[in-house]
Parts: C-alpha cells; structure tokens; sequence
C-alpha cells in the first residue's frame, strides 16, 4: 500500500506516519528528514541543501526526486510525507510508479487552523541522535531536554522559528496545494481535521480506508 500524506508544516504527518509504522510496518520517506539527514552527515548533497532548508525554501526537483525515487522501489507498504511538494513532484513520482508497475493508493489531506500549526511548530524538538519527535506540552520528554529512547539531547529544528512558519506556509499554500485538486480528480483524497488530540487523528485516518481494516495489504 502506498499512501500520500499531504499538508502544511506543524500539522502532524509525521506523528501520524510514525504511528502507522507501528502498527503496520510502513516505511516512511520523509523528504524533509532524508535531507536533514544529508545535513548532519555533512555531505556534499546536505552542504548543498542546508541554505535552502534553513531558508524554508525548497530544494530542486531533480534532487528530491532522485533521493526519493531510490527509496521507493524496496516495495512494501510506504509512507510518503513531505513528497510530493509540487505538480512537477507529482508528475515524477506517476513516472516512477507506472514505469514500475506501482499504484498509489491513497492522497491524506491533513487541515488545522493557522494558529494550531504555529503553536504545534513552537513546541516542536526533535532528537539530536535518533530523530524522535517530542511536543513539549502534549509529549514532553520524561528528563528535561533528553531523548527518552537514546539520551542524545534535544533541539529545534533549523527552521522551526516564526519569521520561517510564514514562509513555509506560503510556500505550502503555493507550491502544494494545486496538488490537493490533483488527487481529488483522481478519486484518492480523504481530508482529515488534524485539529483534534493525535489519537483521534489517527483513528480518522484508519477509516479513511478499507485497506487498514484488513490484516494485510
Ligand atoms: P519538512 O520536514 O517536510 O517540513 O521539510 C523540511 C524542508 O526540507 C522544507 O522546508 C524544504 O526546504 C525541504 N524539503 C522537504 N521536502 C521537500 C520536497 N519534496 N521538495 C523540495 N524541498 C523539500
């Protein structure tokens, strides 16, 4: 099964992408985190990305696509999250899956009001070691400021600060939000209210596909 997750920065994909993980052994691939992974690695491809990620810009197509397009043929039940950001992306990507006789089989679209995206982004951090993603009211870590699955420390994401929240957002509305009519034409699209506690956004999601009420898919 190869689902979408669509929607503005702060909104919970990928709170909801890790507990589908859990509970069906998706894959995830997380563009933002494949490239926040090139930048603590210091590679040539973070060294090339990091100003344009700490910008809130986008990184070229051709880029993302590549990186994405090599994860995407293990098979298996995949999770893609932050990927498409654009029609070009989306085009791309029904290359790679028809040229690999791949389907996608469901586009979420996540919503909530402006100001819960801003508040969820200002509680965000994230582990400097393994990546956990902790919500200082609603998730707190259990020892102040350290991870509780490997004790690394924690921090805020390069570009999880206000002055960025409005760029991405615009970028979002821009960029990605033609994609929204695209998988509605397609008759793929669920709309969520991501405006509710995790665990009622995540039930939204189970129903809104048969596949996840079947043992295996
Ligand atoms: P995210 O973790 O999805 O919020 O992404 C963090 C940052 O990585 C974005 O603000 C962009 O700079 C970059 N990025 C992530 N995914 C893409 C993509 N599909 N296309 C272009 N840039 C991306």
């Amino acid at each position: 099964m190869l689902v979408i997750l669509l929607g503005p920065p702060g909104v919970g994909k990928g709170a909801v992408a890790r507990k589908l993980k859990d509970a069906y052994a998706f894959e995830i691939i997380s563009s933002g985190e494949l490239l926040r992974r090139e930048i603590r690695e210091n590679t040539e491809i973070g060294r090339q990305v990091e100003p344009l990620v700490s910008a809130g810009a986008l990184v070229p197509d051709d880029l993302i696509i590549n990186m994405v397009k090599e994860r995407l043929l293990t098979r298996g039940n995949i999770i893609l999250e932050g990927f498409p950001r654009n029609v070009r992306q989306a085009d791309a990507l029904e290359q790679i899956l028809e040229d690999n006789g791949l389907q996608l089989d469901l586009a979420l679209i996540f919503n909530a009001p402006e100001d819960v995206l801003k508040t969820r982004l200002q509680q965000r951090r994230i582990c400097t070691g393994c990546n956990a993603v902790y919500h200082m009211i609603n998730c707190p870590p259990i020892r102040e400021n350290i991870c509780n699955h490997c004790g690394s420390p924690l921090t805020k994401r390069l570009d999880d600060d206000e002055v960025l929240f409005r760029t991405r957002l615009e970028r979002y509305l821009s960029s990605s939000s033609p994609l929204i009519d695209h998988y509605r034409d397609l008759g793929i699209l669920k709309d969520i209210n991501a405006d509710l506690p995790l665990l009622d956004v995540y039930y939204q999601v189970l129903g809104s596909n048969v596949k996840f009420t079947q043992e295996s898919f």
